[in-house]
């Protein structure tokens, strides 16, 4: 059976660090096995689903990297959601409830305080048809539970080994609101079957729905596919990552300057035996991925890894590979010249845009010694400027100022390219060029 995997996203809020991680093994199990990446949206809550949130998870997406072969809507496949209803009714495992949010309550409360654990009592499982009646003349509208098989449930987890849910100490889940509108569990296990998913790879959050989840799969007349759940990741403190805070989301990440290629290399390598590298295209991951490496242990994202991962992906980036990223940042007429002067000393991308303006058009002098960099003025040799002309002219103004060292070099640096560090001036100062050299040690903005 040909590996077909999804990412689930429900489409409540933007894409964080930890969801993009989960999308990036599901896309990269599937490439290492030849197989499918699904993208579905978990949209069946259409009070908190928003059509923008979905747009944006496909942006999102898209920017690292993890293309999906084929998308679906869960609101737009109701009809197969009541048809697997009606099978689960037809079999005697789906039923009707009849209490109120506020009743279920009162008895959840209960039983806490009889040291019982708030499962549900199944007081609605086997109601007279004359119960039934009377509720509904009440007024009242059933939502519907899943009847569980009292028995455990186990599976070989691909990361937490053999794993085990006893179904007993569990509520039969409520599987339909009132309202008619699908919970989470049913619709996951519909699309599951029918999109013949072979590996449901997803956060550890979901082990205890994997239980109900298994039985529902049998109770549809399939198998359940095979299960791997990844620990979430958290912040540095420790902290869990939420779609509705915006933390450490991939817009932010993306607007920071950060390279995709960066964060997936950090994403494909957290919570694995493997050393984290840059690599220098997606290829490589998929090459190096093994689902066997991924552990139990919480793994933890910080942004100064992702920062120094970022660096050491963009000074090993050749031209060639660079092109289509300066390309996207509006940098089209950059060439290898460029990159080999900049690359050294960046930490972001964004900043080569920077560096072209100090090369090609118009930047902000910073002048701290007026005098000192007239004098300096003076003394630049005519042009043709090369490599070897940077060493001339600071020798030549040694000689008439005295100066050396930091003083001699940092008021040229900051007049020059208006920042007190960056790229090798030797290499700038030819590309700067005599006009703007002379006016920028004036302090003009040029
Ligand atoms: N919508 C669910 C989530 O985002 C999907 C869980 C699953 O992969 O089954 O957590």
């Amino acid at each position: 059976m040909t590996v077909t995997v999804r990412f689930a996203p429900s489409p409540t809020g933007l894409l964080h660090v930890g969801n993009a991680r989960i999308a990036l093994i599901n896309w990269l199990f599937a490439k290492a096995h030849g197989g499918y990446f699904l993208l579905r949206y978990d949209d069946t809550d259409a009070e908190r689903s928003r059509p923008e949130y979905a747009d944006a998870i496909v942006e999102d997406l898209r920017w690292l990297g993890t293309l999906w072969d084929k998308k679906a809507f869960q609101s737009r496949r109701l009809d197969h959601y009541r048809a697997a209803a009606e099978t689960l009714k037809a079999a005697g495992r789906l039923y009707a409830c009849y209490e109120t949010p506020e009743e279920l309550e009162i008895k959840r409360r209960r039983q806490l305080a009889t040291g019982r654990s708030p499962v549900y009592d199944r007081a609605h499982l086997h109601l007279a048809p004359g119960e039934r009646r009377a509720f509904e003349a009440e007024g009242r509208v059933p939502h519907w539970r899943f009847r569980l098989d009292h028995k455990p449930a186990k599976w070989d987890d691909v990361v937490r080994g053999e794993s085990q849910v006893d179904c007993a100490s569990l509520s039969d889940p409520v599987l339909i609101r009132a309202d008619g509108s699908f919970l989470y569990t049913l619709p996951s296990v519909v699309d599951d079957l029918e999109m013949g998913v072979t590996h449901v790879i997803r956060g550890e959050d979901h082990v205890t729905n994997t239980a109900p989840q298994m039985q529902l799969f049998r109770a549809l007349g399939g198998e359940p596919p095979s299960f791997a759940h990844v620990p979430l990741m958290t912040d540095l403190a420790g902290a869990g990552l939420s779609k509705r805070t915006g933390g450490l989301s991939l817009r932010e990440l993306r607007a920071d300057g950060y390279e995709a290629l960066a964060l997936a290399c950090l994403l494909a390598k957290l919570g694995t035996s493997d050393a984290i590298e840059a690599r220098t295209s997606m290829d490589a991951l998929v090459d190096e991925f093994d689902m066997a490496r991924f552990g139990r242990a919480t793994p933890k994202f910080d942004p100064a890894e992702l920062a120094h991962l970022n660096a050491r992906l963009l000074h090993a980036m050749g031209f060639d590979e660079i092109k289509p990223r300066l390309e996207s940042i509006g940098l089209r007429e950059a060439g290898p010249e460029f990159w080999e002067m900049v690359r050294p000393n960046l930490a972001t991308l964004t900043e080569a845009g920077y560096w072209w303006r100090v090369v090609n058009a118009t930047i902000e002098p910073v002048l701290e010694d007026a005098d000192f960099l007239a004098a300096a003025a003076a003394l630049l040799p005519p042009e043709p400027w090369d490599a070897a002309t940077w060493g001339a002219w600071t020798a030549a103004i040694k000689a008439a100022t005295g100066r050396k060292g930091r003083d001699l070099f940092h008021p040229l640096r900051l007049a020059l390219t208006g920042r007190g560090n960056g790229p090798e001036l030797k290499n700038l100062l030819p590309l700067i060029g005599m006009k703007k050299t002379v006016g920028r040690l004036g302090g003009e903005t040029v």
